[in-house]
């Protein structure tokens, strides 16, 4: 062991690569990791944390206008995208520096430059410093696709989309994802006119059709445009500044601004890994197996750069697993089953388990409990938007299979319902629990 550098050298201090630095660090390894950009990865710095402050902020909007229906007068309100975009930034450093502290508190060095592999044992830093560990850990991420655009210099992509210099009037925003979907009620909500375009007819793929059938007239309501098998075909900047949208389908639209948001590939790029001949798949993942480990022995990644799924909650398990095993002599794999997942849309969805289409195809026969309610929030609301939640169960053993739910909190009620689903609990057992009153979340015991 002493003959290397390290034990353990992790390249991309996001999620999963410090989760495995602390836990392996704990286990009494000498760890490194390198950070070519910030401590905190994509959650952290510009993905799922800044995104969610954002959501935060564009409640108020619908908040500000049904306080007179409360008793509240208020006076003249207004928004400062300025301002909250600082505010985010704040809260972003203030959580990079969380994570240094963590790195820093369980004696993990660190290394703010590019690190690619130099062999299976040998990491090369940008400075041209090459540095040896028993064990390399790939926790590079993943990066946004940009499809051909001419013109794509023009777009932003989820990098930049938080650091705009100002809220734009009007925003084009192509892919009907996570992202895409996220981001529009977000620019909706703060009052910038929004049209998605994207290259199908099909909005948040995967999820449901039940749910994303309800969802998206409630956002067309909202007032967000869609223009669907209208994928952007060429962008150009006008006189004035403003940019010229043409899609495929022959439409044109002008925007302020251009946001892509059609995916997110591994970011293996330049990493060197056929310096220790490993393959990369398809898509330009890193294979691995169960254990996270690559083809070769002393090489392992976790994470979004693995291209199985793409949330942090997942890269964490993944980088603690792999800590575990190969430095707690604890071997772990990870669970991908019941992973229960949300779109911080407005009103969100949220799900856990087989979608009805899905558990047809693996059971054949299902049952379906639905329940389409209006949610009390809504009843004096300037939003009559209705709520909608859905049990998949497995009609010979009575097993919750899928729990889908789209409506205002759903994703904070789900995470309690995936226990349910996860410990594969019964329909039986959902009727057997008393219902909360009043609330949304009652709704899960009262389908019959
Ligand atoms: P998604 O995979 O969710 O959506 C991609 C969208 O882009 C789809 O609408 C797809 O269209 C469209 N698209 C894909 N490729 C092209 C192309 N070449 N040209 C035109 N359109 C295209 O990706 P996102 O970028 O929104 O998010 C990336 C990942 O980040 C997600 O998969 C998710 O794992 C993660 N994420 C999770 C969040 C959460 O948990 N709340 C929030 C944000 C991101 P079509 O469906 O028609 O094929």
């Amino acid at each position: 062991m002493t003959d290397f550098d390290y034990d353990l050298f992790v390249i991309g201090a996001g999620s999963g690569g410090v989760r495995a630095s602390r836990i392996a660090a704990s286990h009494g390894a000498r760890v490194a990791v390198a950070e070519e950009f910030r401590v905190g990865g994509t959650c952290v710095i510009r993905g799922c944390v800044p995104k969610k402050l954002l959501v935060y902020a564009s409640h108020f909007a619908h908040s500000l206008l049904d306080a007179p229906t409360y008793g509240w007068t208020l006076g003249e309100t207004s928004f400062d995208w300025n301002k909250l975009r600082d505010f985010v930034a704040s809260d972003v450093d203030r959580l990079e520096r969380a994570y240094t502290s963590t790195l820093d508190s369980n004696k993990v060095e660190h290394f703010h430059e590019r690190a690619v592999v130099a062999g299976p044992n040998t990491v090369r830093l940008a400075s041209g410093r090459e540095i040896t560990a028993r064990v390399i850990l790939i926790a590079v991420g993943a990066w946004p696709v940009m499809p051909e655009i001419d013109g794509a210099e023009h777009c932003i992509t989820s990098n930049e989309v938080f650091h705009l210099p100002e809220l734009p009037k009007r925003i084009v925003i192509q892919g009907a994802g996570y992202i895409a979907l996220e981001f529009a009620g977000v620019f909706n909500a703060l009052g910038s006119a929004v049209t998605v375009v994207n290259r199908s007819d099909k909005i948040l793929r995967g999820y449901d059709h039940d749910l994303t059938d309800r969802l998206l007239p409630i956002l067309q309501g909202r007032g967000i445009e869609f223009a669907f098998n209208h994928p952007i075909e060429q962008v150009t900047r006008q006189a004035d500044g403003s940019l010229l949208v043409r899609t495929a389908g022959g439409k044109v639209l002008e925007a302020d601004a251009v946001l892509v948001a059609t995916g997110r590939k591994p970011k293996t790029d330049g990493l060197g890994l056929e310096n220790a001949g490993i393959a990369l798949g398809a898509g330009g993942e890193v294979p691995v197996d169960e254990y996270n480990r690559t083809s070769c022995p002393s090489i392992y990644a976790v994470g979004d750069v693995t291209d199985r799924v793409q949330l942090t909650p997942v890269a964490i398990r993944e980088g603690h697993a792999f800590a575990d095993t190969v430095f707690g002599n604890m071997p772990r794999t990870t669970a991908y089953d019941h992973i229960p997942s949300a779109v911080f849309t407005q009103p969100p969805i949220a799900a856990v388990g087989l979608t009805e289409e899905q558990a047809r195809l693996v059971h054949g026969q299902v049952k379906v409990f639905k329940s389409d309610f209006r949610p009390m929030q809504n009843m004096f609301s300037s939003v009559a938007e209705r709520g909608y939640y859905k049990l998949v169960v497995d009609p010979v053993t009575d097993v919750v299979l899928g729990v889908h739910m789209l409506g205002p909190d759903s994703p904070e009620i789900l995470q309690a319902a995936a226990i349910a689903v996860k410990a594969g609990l019964t329909k039986a057992q959902f009727d057997a629990t008393v219902a909360l009153h009043p609330s949304m979340a009652e709704e899960l015991v009262l389908m019959r």
